[in-house]
Formats: C-alpha cells, structure tokens, sequence
C-alpha cells in the first residue's frame, strides 16, 4: 500500500483502471467461458444421447428376436455408429447383461462390465460413458453401452479458450491504452497545480493564478486555490505593511532614545558649570561670613547690635551654607552618575569572542587588594566564552564583583565565587556571594537608576546595576538575581556564545 501511495497520480490512475478493467474482463470471460464449455460438454451428451436414441430404434426389434439376429444387428450398430466420428465404442447385451452385438472404432479391446449397472451418462477419463435400457413395445430386451471421445470436445476448448487468451489480452492493453490517454483528464490538471505550487514556493511569487474551465471537482480545486492565493497575497501584504511600519517605529524609537540620550548628556553637562558656581559662591560667601564674623570683634559696633548681627552669621547664615553646599553636592553626584550613564549609551562596540578565563583574570588583578582589605576570598572556576565588546564586559563583571565585595556580611568572611556554563546559544555566569543578601522585595527595584537599599552603610550611586543592565541590553543579554536577605545573592549574567545579528543591527542602528 505504501508503494501504491507514494506511486504519481498518473500512475494510480492507470493502475486503477487497468485493475478495474482486468478484473471486469476476467470476471467476464471466465463466466462466459464456464458456460461455453458446458454448452460444449451438453453438446456432447445431446449427440451421444441422440445416437443411443437411433440406436435403440433400428436395433431394438433385432434384439428382440434373439441371438439368431445378432449379426442383422451388429451390422445395423456398425452402419450407425460409423457415421458418429465422436462415437469411440458401441455395445449391445440382450436382457441377461450378455454381450449381443458391437461397434468398435479403433478395434480396441475395451470391455465394460454392465452387470448391476443402472443408467447413466458420465464423463469419465477421456470419455463420456452412456449406458441405457432398450426398450421394444414397452418390453426391455437389453441395453446399450455407448463410449464418446472427448478429444475433439478437448481439442475445441484448447482453442476456444486461446481465442479467448488472445482477446482477453487484447482487451487488456487496449484498457492500458485508453488508460493512459483517460488519465490525462483528471492527472493533467492537478499535475499542472502541483507544478505552479511548486514554482510558488521557489519563487514567493503569490500573485500568480490558475485558469480553468469547467465546474467538475478540480475547477472547484483551481477555484480554492486562487481564493487562497488571493488571501495569502493580501496577508502578505499586511505583513509587509505591518514590518515596514514596525521598522518605521524602531527606528523613530532608535532616533528618540538618541535624543533622550542627547538631553541626559547636555542636561547634565550644562547643568554642572551653574552648580560649579553655585558650589563656589557658597564657599566665598562662607569666607566672606568669617570675615564678617571677624569684625564683629570690634569695639566700635555696640554690643547690642553685635549679639543680633552674631546669631546671623554665626548660626542662620552658615546652616543655610551647609544646606546649599549638600544639596549642590549632590546634585553635583546625580549630574555625574547621568552623565556616565549617558555615555555608556553612547558608547561605540567591537563585538568579539571573549576568552572570559583571561578577562576574569583581569578582574581579579584588579580587585587582589580590595578583596584581601575585606578578608574574603574570590573563586572563579573554568569559564565558557561569549560574544561581546571586552571593555564593556569588563565593565559588567567588575561592578557585579565590586557590589558583592561592598555587600559583604561583616560577621562572617567573605566568599565570592564565579562560575558558568553554556546553554543554548548563551553563555550563563553566576557571581555567588556569602554577603548581606538582598529581600525579595527589593531584587527588582536594585536594577533601577539610583536605587539604593541602605545608602547611609556604603557608599554609592545607584549606579552599577543600571549600567550592567544597559550594557547587556546592548549585547542582547541579561542579568537577574536569585537572593536571601542575611544569607547572600547570586547575580546570573546572560551572554549570547554566537554573534546575534540583531543585536550588533540595532546596535549600529542606535550608534548612528
Ligand atoms: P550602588 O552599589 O552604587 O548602590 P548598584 O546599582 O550597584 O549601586 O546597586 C544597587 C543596590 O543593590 C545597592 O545599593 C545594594 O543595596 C544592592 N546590591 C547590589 N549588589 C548587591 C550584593 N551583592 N549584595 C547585596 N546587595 C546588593
């Protein structure tokens, strides 16, 4: 059945027909040849019982009269039967079963034994046997023995049935080749539908059509199939609009994001020299209130008026001062830590292969005395590869280190291990350490800009995890932790281990 499924429609059809027609043909034949050879055998039987008829009628009144007729009687048998050629043998007994008169065609010496025979015609070897009573005016005097050849039955059949053969075979490659030219009907469109679909899924080309006439099944086929072309071409189109707008809107995001950048950069930049100055008038006017001070000390200015004038500049004015100076310093911080953010963003990146064991190493160089100052120690196991621009992942791991050695847990030594393994195009890094940990709570806020959960312990920005979040945006990666506030945090960093072509596109797209 396999076979027969995976066969060419053309070939199925010719198979089905051919099968369909030769086992019409053969039904056919053989039913007509069964009856014609028993027309043939009846045939026979009539003949010979004919002969028996006429046998009985001319020798009948001989028998009658004894065994003193026998050779009137032989030679009447004789003269019949002579004139049957499918007569082989004809025999005669008188009432007791004994032998009376017969007819010998090839002088054979065949002789049956009719005792306790009743009548019958049987075919039996090459023969047909015909024995009968024989009756004269109502009285039985003997019987007849009659031996037919079947050869010429025989022979007649053999060629009957070659006739036939030879029919039968012409009729069967005439069905092959009607088949053949039939097929054509059904096969011939659908081959010529299998091949446009062919040539559609080579070339994409969804606006071509197929013509037919006629409202047969297979006009219905052609009918659907350009319906669903029309359909496929129209979504086609919507896809197209729908990524040209998409595109459109990337690249509108792209240009905002840049400008948004732009801002952050002037803000901030320009923002700095007016807080310079605000900086440092304030420290003037703080000399200039010592100077003040200063001359209070004179004898010439009443002492009433000194102790009004001293509460002001001892105590109002510098406690302004002191306010203005934190809020600039401040201010001077969040204008900085924008300021690094932005140029992270406008950084420009040569992605590469890292050897990520060599970077590490650096890393580790470069925090040796900052983790020996902590009392802590830093693993790093055998790391995978991953795609990158080195600077910046450097930059990544460095702050992630920096954190865990910041975040320690003052009672207990420090650990710090860092470990990775490749996955699915990623590589995925794992920056383990023993510290103060990080509640639920929290573990989504600590990646927004300047969020701080204990800003009076340590110092900082609120800085290091946005910039680890925005680089690895850049890189297609990303970055989450896995944390228990008092026992330690996991930080995982996820790298792509294959050059992503959409990430370094959008990347050149965002640079320009
Ligand atoms: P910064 O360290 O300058 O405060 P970050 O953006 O690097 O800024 O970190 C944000 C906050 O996340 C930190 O203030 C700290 O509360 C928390 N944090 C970061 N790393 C760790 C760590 N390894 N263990 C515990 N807390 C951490």
């Amino acid at each position: 059945m396999k076979f027969f499924r995976n066969l060419s429609i053309k070939s199925k059809l010719i198979a089905i027909v051919l099968l369909v027609s030769v086992l019409a043909i053969f039904t056919g034949f053989t039913i007509v040849i069964i009856k014609d050879i028993k027309i043939f055998r009846e045939d026979l039987v009539h003949a010979t019982r004919m002969t028996a008829r006429a046998v009985d009628e001319f020798c009948s009144t001989g028998l009658s009269f004894g065994k003193d007729f026998s050779t009137q009687v032989e030679t009447e048998l004789n003269r019949l039967l002579k004139a049957m050629p499918i007569i082989e043998d004809g025999y005669i007994y008188d009432e007791k079963g004994d032998f009376f008169a017969g007819y010998n065609k090839n002088n054979g010496n065949f002789s049956p034994d009719i005792k306790n025979l009743e009548e019958f015609t049987r075919f039996e070897g090459n023969f047909l046997h015909v024995y009968q009573p024989i009756f004269y005016e109502g009285k039985k005097y003997g019987s007849l023995y009659l031996r037919s050849s079947t050869s010429t039955l025989d022979q007649k059949i053999r060629e009957y049935l070659t006739t036939m053969a030879i029919i039968v075979t012409g009729l069967i490659f005439l069905s092959y080749i009607l088949a053949l030219k039939l097929q054509g009907v059904i096969s011939k469109p659908i081959l010529e539908l299998a091949g446009v679909t062919g040539d559609i899924s080579i070339r994409t080309d969804y606006s071509v059509r197929v013509q037919r006439e006629g409202s047969d099944e297979i006009g219905r086929l052609y009918e659907g199939f350009n319906v669903m072309m029309e359909q496929i071409q129209l979504r086609e189109k919507e896809r197209d609009k729908a990524e040209a707008e998409r595109e459109r809107l990337f690249e509108e995001l792209a240009e905002k994001n840049k400008e948004l950048e732009q801002v952050i950069y002037v803000t901030s930049h320009d923002l700095r020299s007016p807080l310079v100055n605000i900086q440092g008038f304030s420290k003037e006017l703080k000399f200039s209130l010592e100077e003040l001070a200063g001359f209070l000390e004179s004898d010439k200015i009443p002492d009433n008026i000194k102790e009004d004038v001293f509460l002001i500049i001892k105590e109002d004015i510098p406690d302004s001062l002191k306010y203005i100076l934190t809020s600039a310093s401040k201010m001077d911080a969040l204008l900085t830590g924008l300021l690094k953010l932005s140029r992270v963003g406008r950084m420009t990146s040569t992605f590469q292969k890292i050897d990520m064991n060599r970077l590490m190493n650096e890393v580790r160089q470069a925090f040796e005395f900052h983790v020996k100052e902590a009392g802590a120690t830093l693993e790093i196991t055998e790391l995978p590869y991953c795609f990158g621009d080195e600077m910046q992942v450097n930059q990544v791991f460095s702050n992630l280190v920096n954190n865990a050695l910041k975040y320690l847990a003052p009672d207990r030594p420090g650990k710090i291990k860092i470990s990775g393994k490749s996955e699915d195009n990623m590589a995925i890094y794992c920056i383990e350490d023993n510290g103060i940990g990080i509640a639920k709570e929290h573990q989504k806020k600590i990646f927004e800009i300047f969020h701080r959960l204990n800003p009076d312990q340590t110092k900082g920005e609120g800085l290091g995890l946005t910039i680890v979040n925005k680089i690895l945006g850049r890189h297609g990666g990303q970055i989450w932790v896995e944390s228990e506030a008092g026992k330690g945090s996991k930080f995982f960093v996820q790298i792509p281990n294959t050059i992503m072509l959409g990430s370094s596109y959008h990347e050149k797209k965002a640079e320009n």
